[in-house]
């Protein structure tokens, strides 16, 4: 069977994506590695995202701030080389 039709029923898969244009394309997901299948802009699958969301959702509003604050020093170092 063809590797699409086996994805696109996988829970890291977005069939929702797949009406829209360019929602039907094979992606890596940066998280897990993984194939999944959803818009050619996603990075992430869906399993990766849904945990990602619980784990997000369970910290405080001060830990939130100090990742956000990480990610923007991150983010800052990448374009300050
Ligand atoms: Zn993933």
């Amino acid at each position: 069977m063809n590797i699409y039709f086996e994805l696109i029923d996988d829970p890291r898969s977005y069939p929702e994506d797949s009406a829209g244009e360019n929602g039907n394309y094979m992606n890596i997901c940066c998280s897990c590695d993984k194939d999944f299948v959803g818009n050619k802009h996603r990075m992430i699958c869906k399993t990766c995202q849904k945990e990602n969301k619980e784990k997000w959702d369970s910290l405080t509003e001060e830990e939130q701030t100090s990742v956000m604050i990480k990610n923007c020093e991150a983010i800052q170092k990448i374009f300050n080389k």
